[in-house]
């Protein structure tokens, strides 16, 4: 009975100790030499699991083989089969990429759980199937770099990597490099530890994008020598693809560099504090196996709490397996397969999920940027997307910061009001070199540079130019070069904002609006011309009139001759008369058509129908001419400017007078040679065919060139500098409008981290008014020698208003025409003196002495017809002839104040009298 009791107690308690001591389960790792951090993080992660186990867990005892070289197969055979046969449930490792295959078909065969912890390349992706690897897969490397590079604001870039498998990994990114993008270079470091001689010829060649992969401890050595050659200065930017950015604390030795390093952080804040623990900084493979350990343990401990519920449960602690045996580990697929999708952790290197093929392809990686002295985290990649975390505003507050320690070098030309040489020998402006300079652009960057609390210095740009793309070289000219050249920081002067700029550069707000315009001469004024009156009329016009005056007074005698109308009987009272007489002669036909032209009228008019007709025609003409006339004349008197003039950019396209050209290279140019506009090609074209060239170097040299051309060339240029200089020069003006609208901008190298602070700083400028004061300063008020006299200050009315100068033609006309006539009265009178002299026979001297006599007696209002005259007259000149000398004396000193009436009743008393002998009237 006793010993019953006894085999009963001892059963109970085999039971009891075999249900509450720990399961050991072994757990195998294969490591080559020079692994031993990978071996101490593994064991402290059995230890750390160990530490924290709870009742009814299992415990793990970790079996470690070590083989010497990196790729000897045999002997990792043969550590894989000491291992299975020591009973390990799985085995981890080795690292190389040699000899971890061979691990991966020992353990497929034996079923037991393989995992790996090393990158895998893209060409073994397939795994065996008990092999689980924990490095995130090698596509999604790749992907989250291309991803990253996609993100980075590059047009062009150059990738650098060490091995073969580097160049798998940078595979995406070279991808997703369109044929239309900016060539990108590829470059293998080479051997090293030298590789300088790369590094200095990717400076020469002015790229400041570089992806890099190189092996993990290489990385510090290749951005040292990267520093040596001058390929860490401003605006160099590195991908460095090493997932563990943050892994090396060396790269704060680069805290004075201005270059941009971007790259990923893989492992979570637990990294430290396990390397704190281990005594050494736990790398990105060390942490993987750690991961690895605890993911094993997570699904084991998974399948241990289904033993317990189960009445089939599995015999989870394997058995010693032979290599040269048909045997294997009846949990090893379970325990792969709980691996491969239900076991979920979340330790060093970030939430693991491992999927059905055994890899890791949900992953999170962080993307960081090494900014000032510190790593920053600016993103998150996971699951193929990049998001990103940093705010616009950190990042904008960062850079803000970065100004002030920032030392600019700013960039420009000479021209004026920019930038100009001061000559007084004052301190003004800035040094440039030997000598000061002031102006807009000065002071410009010196208010945005108080704004933003940075220093600068100023360069020339040494080919003076603006900046101008060859199509042919494929290259930049000027400020544009400079900036590209990573020579300059900023770029300032009156740069234009255009297209192709734009992608070239930065270009901060326009701190000043401007748009195409024409700069000519002003009209000038006319010196006032004595014979304005006769512009109404071209002298051919005027020939035309007066030959249209002597044919219709012409045809006028002629058809008058013809017209019986037109022949009167001379005595109304004689109903028989024997002669008819004709008052259209010669003189009279012109006395009728000058009468009319002159609007006066004329005291014999005609009465035969033709006569009329011709002269109604001729009344009708000159009515029309004396009225175009008149309507002309008040512009021809007041027009005081002459010379070409042109109104707009049509007009001076239409014509061929006046040339006209522009600053060459400049965007005015640009604007001309890419316009679609048929008016602008045409002018264009004409451009590029005048000879000698109308293009000039500077638009002080255009500016000369409309100066002294005497109206024979126009300036195109922009409306900034037309109004700056004919603040100077009054005789030039700007015609026309605006052909288009741009802006001047501050330019900066492209992706440049400063555009934004400086566009705030130029708003704020324009908000204070302080951009208005500086144009008003430079422009209105600093170089100006004399005032321009204000064309529209002149009234209308003053414009108006006709001076003697304008009129002193006519009144010459008069004065002329008086003498004329006075001189044919003298005429007259001395041909009367000969007369009277030959009738009434004396002397010519007397005759003339009475006649004078009688001519200045102004109170002897009657003169006496001489008897003899009178009766010879009467007597021997009958018919038309007898309206004798007195009568047409009469009708002449009474012209057309008389009717004919009163002309017939003098005839007739002149007719009796001079019958009534030789009576002479008083
Ligand atoms: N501002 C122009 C430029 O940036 C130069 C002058 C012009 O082309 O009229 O190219």
């Amino acid at each position: 009975m006793r010993a019953a009791t006894t085999t009963i107690w001892i059963f109970v308690t085999l039971i009891f100790h075999a249900s509450c001591a720990p399961s050991v389960i072994k757990i195998g790792a294969i490591f080559h030499d020079g692994c031993e951090e990978d071996k101490a993080t593994f064991e402290y992660a059995v230890d750390i699991l160990r530490m924290n186990r709870l009742a009814g867990q299992l415990v793990l005892e970790p079996v470690i083989k070590w083989v010497r070289g990196n790729s000897d197969g045999i002997g990792t055979a043969a550590a894989a089969c000491d291992l299975l046969e020591e009973g390990v449930a799985v085995i981890f490792g080795p690292k190389s990429p040699y000899t971890r295959p061979i691990v991966s078909s020992i353990t497929a065969r034996y079923s037991v759980p393989h995992i790996e912890y090393a990158w895998r390349p893209m060409d073994e992706s397939t795994l065996q199937s008990t092999t689980i690897n924990v490095y995130p897969h090698s596509e999604s490397i790749a992907s989250a770099i291309a991803v990253l590079t996609k993100a980075m604001p590059w047009t062009q870039f150059t990738a650098v990597y060490e091995t073969d498998d580097g160049l798998t990994r940078l595979q995406e990114a070279l991808k997703l490099h369109g044929p239309k993008d900016s060539p990108i270079t590829v470059r293998q470091l080479g051997s090293g530890p030298d590789y300088r001689s790369l590094l200095k010829e990717i400076a020469a060649s002015r790229e400041v994008n570089i992806l890099l992969d190189a092996e993990q401890d290489n990385v510090i050595e290749v951005m040292k020598q990267a520093q040596e050659v001058n390929l860490m200065k401003d605006y160099h930017t590195y991908i460095i693809t090493d997932l563990d950015l943050p892994g090396h604390p060396i790269l704060k030795t680069f805290v004075n560099s201005t270059a941009n390093i971007t790259g990923f952080s893989f492992l979570t804040e637990k990294r430290d504090e396990i390397s704190e623990a281990l005594g050494f900084q736990v790398k990105i493979e060390a942490a993987l196996l750690y991961d690895a350990v605890m993911l094993f343990n997570k699904a084991l401990e998974g399948l241990n709490v289904a033993n317990a519920e189960t009445d089939t449960p599995l015999k989870l602690a394997p058995t010693s397996l032979k290599c040269d045996a048909k045997n294997f580990y009846s949990a090893g697929r379970n325990l792969t397969d709980a691996i491969r999708s239900e076991t979920r952790i979340n330790e060093l290197t970030g939430p693991i999920l491992i999927d059905k093929s055994g890899s890791r392809r949900n992953f999170e990686l962080d993307v960081i940027e090494f900014h000032l002295d510190r790593f920053v985290t600016i993103g998150v990649f996971d699951d193929k997307e990049f998001r990103v975390t940093r705010s616009a505003k950190d990042r904008q507050e960062d850079i803000e910061k970065k100004m002030e320690t920032t030392f600019y070098r700013v960039t420009t030309r000479l021209g004026p009001p920019y930038l100009m040489l001061v000559t007084d020998g004052s301190n003004r402006g800035v040094q440039i070199g030997e000598s000061r300079y002031e102006g807009y652009s000065v002071d410009l960057i010196t208010e945005v540079a108080k704004v933003r609390n940075f220093r600068f210095q100023f360069e020339l740009v040494p080919d003076g130019n603006y900046g101008s793309y060859d199509e042919v070289n494929k290259s930049w000219d000027g400020l544009v070069k400079r900036l590209r050249d990573r020579e300059a920081d900023l770029a300032i002067c009156d740069l234009t904002i255009n297209h192709q700029r734009e992608q070239a550069v930065d270009f901060t707000m326009p701190f000043m609006n401007l748009g195409i315009s024409i700069l000519y001469m002003k009209p000038e004024a006319e010196d006032p011309d004595l014979f304005s009156f006769m512009r109404p009329f071209t002298t051919e016009v005027w020939i035309y009139v007066a030959t249209a005056y002597l044919g219709v007074s012409l045809m006028l005698f002629i058809l008058a001759r013809v017209a019986p109308g037109e022949w009167d009987n001379p005595h109304p009272c004689n109903p028989d008369p024997e002669e008819l007489e004709n008052s259209f002669d010669l003189r009279n036909s012109l006395w009728l058509t000058i009468g009319s032209l002159m609007q006066q009228g004329s005291d014999i008019l005609p009465k035969a129908p033709s006569i009329r007709m011709v002269a109604g025609l001729w009344w009708f003409f000159t009515l029309i001419m004396v009225s175009s006339y008149t309507a002309n004349l008040a512009a021809f008197l007041t027009t005081g400017k002459m010379g070409e003039t042109i109104s707009n950019v049509e007009e001076l396209a239409a014509q061929t007078k006046i040339k006209y050209g522009l600053l060459g290279g400049g965007s005015t140019s640009i604007f001309f040679r890419d316009s679609n506009s048929t008016t602008y090609q045409r002018m264009w074209a004409a451009m590029n065919e005048a000879r000698p060239s109308v293009f000039t170097k500077t638009n002080d040299e255009g500016v000369e060139r409309v100066l002294s051309g005497k109206r024979g060339y126009a300036f195109i240029m922009e409306s900034s500098a037309i109004e700056y200089n004919v603040e100077r020069h009054c005789e030039l003006m700007q015609i026309g409008g605006l052909l288009d609208n741009k802006g001047y901008g501050i330019a900066m190298p492209p992706n440049s981290p400063y555009r934004t602070s400086i566009s705030k700083a130029v708003l704020t400028l324009q908000e204070r008014g302080v951009l208005e004061e500086l144009k008003t300063k430079w422009w209105k008020k600093m170089n100006i020698e004399t005032v321009c006299e204000k064309e529209d200050a002149k009234s209308d009315a003053d414009e108006l208003e006709l001076r003697l100068a304008n009129v002193g033609g006519v009144f010459l006309v008069l004065m002329v025409g008086c003498a004329f006539s006075f001189i044919v009265g003298i005429l007259e009178f001395l041909w009367n003196v000969r007369k009277v002299a030959v009738d009434e026979k004396v002397t010519p001297m007397e005759a003339f002495k009475g006649e004078l006599r009688f001519a200045i007696n102004i109170w002897a209002e009657t003169k006496p017809v001489k008897v003899a005259q009178s009766s010879r007259e009467s007597s021997s000149a009958p018919g038309p002839g007898r309206m004798g000398r007195a009568a047409s004396a009469a009708r002449s000193l009474v012209g057309s104040f008389l009717r004919l009436d009163m002309l017939d009743n003098f005839e007739k008393d002149n007719a009796s009298n001079s019958k009534s002998g030789n009576q002479r009237n008083d």
